[in-house]
């Protein structure tokens, strides 16, 4: 039976990048893959395609949009929903083929089947009728997750859509209900509004995007009504009717209990994503999870059985690509010997809407559930040169600091180009920077940038444009 230092399951961006790591540390690797395709949920069906998809509906709002006001005349512009439909695919056939690349570049053994374990050494590779066996030193699970259904609406990829159907629909709908006003109900359904749908969400709290200072989800909402998209907050539903290709959804307002109904062409179900799990013969081992059915595991990323580790979406902590890939790498050199750290707290987290939305760090709110006395500095882009050079005004920058060491503990920005700014916050955060270090670097004018540092110097009363 052949024999590995390392085996991943899962070719993720936790799974494959932890194989990397690990061939590039000299250890004997291999990858087992259930799909044809390797990359994971990023790669084929989330971070990727959406951001495609996002990118190209973009560009068309905004030449309809804001063209005209750039001086930008066009006579008849409109879109091919098969040409977005195809980049999306070509995007990722082209990525599935790097990675394919990487594998061999790297002398990683890739497996096509469901892996899954026989001991703590041994994984059964199943594909088909078909079933080999594998030992490996070390295993590291992952198996990342999946989005979960409504009880009574299972999805069916055509009316019921998760993410995953959501990214190849046939056609653009007239009409669509997204339940669940999160991270990707939002991104999905900004793709399908400015495209021409009319796009209606259903929020069982009393905000979107709840885990994003109340502040900028506040502003983030106004700012996506302008772009038609409609809000139910505080509103559950309650039962759902499928009938002549339509669905009608019964829901309850949460404060009210007024009940109201909604129908669309389809329903896009954007609730969350659970970890994923199924076919790994967890309990077989003895594997412990956690009451949130996340495989737990300690501070080295060691399962209840020491030579098996998990990493990414099926452990506890934020559902991102890169978090699952910095696991990925620190697995990997922990299994060689080193001490890696990872600075959660420095992990930003990013909407890629139209305008973007990003931080890093704690929330107003967060920090004050630790009693950390705080002040805030804030700086809206209306007053930002390049944003108006651009026609990009929409949005602030938001930094919350400690109130005595005047630390920075988070930075919120609602605005164009935020996924990139967020950068160089994350190494302020990172360093543990002052606002008042931050506010005295030289930032390169006219940049959307300087609204970090004019927000920074805020937190000081000490603003030069506002
Ligand atoms: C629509 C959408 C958009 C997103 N956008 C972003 C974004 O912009 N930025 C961001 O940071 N995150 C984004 N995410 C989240 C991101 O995709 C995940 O956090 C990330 O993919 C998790 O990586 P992972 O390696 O843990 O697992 P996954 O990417 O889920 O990969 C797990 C892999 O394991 C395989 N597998 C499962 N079980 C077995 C088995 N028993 N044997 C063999 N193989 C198995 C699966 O087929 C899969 O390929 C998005 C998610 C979605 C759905």
């Amino acid at each position: 039976m052949e024999e590995f230092d390392v085996v991943v399951i899962g070719s993720g961006p936790g799974g494959y990048v932890a194989a990397i790591r690990a061939a590039q540390l000299g250890l004997k690797t291999a990858c087992i893959e259930k799909d044809a395709p390797l990359g994971g949920t990023c790669l084929n069906v989330g971070c990727i395609p959406s951001k495609t998809l996002l990118h190209a509906s973009e560009e068309y709002w905004k030449f309809r949009t804001k063209g005209q006001e750039l001086g930008l005349l066009f006579q008849g512009i409109s879109f091919d929903w098969s040409i977005m439909q195809k980049k999306r695919s070509s995007v990722i056939s082209g990525f599935n083929q790097g990675i394919d690349w990487l594998f061999k570049k790297n002398k990683i053994t890739r497996f096509l089947g469901t892996g899954s374990l026989v001991s703590p050494q041994e994984i059964a590779i199943r594909k088909g009728e078909e079933t080999s066996t594998i030992r490996a030193k070390n295993i590291i699970l992952a198996t990342g997750s999946e989005p979960i259904p409504l009880p009574f609406l299972p999805f069916d990829e055509k009316i019921v859509l998760s993410s995953t159907g959501a990214l190849a629909l046939e056609h653009v709908p007239k009409t669509l209900i997204v339940i669940g006003a999160g991270v990707i109900g939002v991104e999905l359904g900004s793709v399908y509004a400015r495209l021409g749908s009319k796009v209606q969400f259903i929020e069982f709290l009393d905000r979107i995007c709840p885990t994003m200072d109340e502040m900028v989800s506040r502003e983030f909402e106004v700012i996506l009504q302008t772009l038609g998209l409609q809000f139910a907050l505080s509103s559950k539903v309650t039962g759902a009717t499928i009938a002549e290709g339509n669905i009608q959804l019964d829901v309850e307002d949460q404060k009210s209990k007024e009940k109201r109904t909604y129908a669309a062409e389809a329903v896009l179900v954007c609730i969350g994503r659970r970890p994923f799990a199924k076919g790994l013969n967890l309990e077989k081992v003895g594997i412990a999870m956690t009451p949130k059915g996340q495989v737990a595991v300690d501070n080295l990323f060691r399962t209840s059985k020491p030579n098996i580790y998990a990493i990414g979406d099926l452990i506890d902590g934020p559902m991102l690509a890169h978090k699952a890939s910095e696991e990925g790498v620190a697995v990997a050199e922990i299994i060689a010997g080193h001490q890696p750290v990872i600075d959660y707290v420095a992990i930003p987290n990013v909407i890629y809407t139209s305008p973007e939305v990003a931080a890093v760090g704690m929330t107003e709110a967060e920090a004050k559930n630790f009693n950390l006395k705080v002040k805030t500095g804030i700086f809206y882009f209306k007053a930002n040169s390049r944003a108006r050079c651009i026609g990009e005004e929409e949005g602030f920058v938001k930094i919350i600091a400690h109130a005595d060491t005047d630390r920075l503990l988070g930075i919120h920005i609602v605005g164009c180009h935020a996924s990139e700014m967020i950068a160089s916050c994350a190494v302020a955060i990172h360093k543990k920077m002052t606002a008042l270090e931050l506010a005295n670097l030289a930032f390169a004018h006219p940049t959307l940038s300087e609204a970090i540092k004019e927000a920074a110097l805020a937190v000081h009363k000490r603003t030069i444009h506002s």
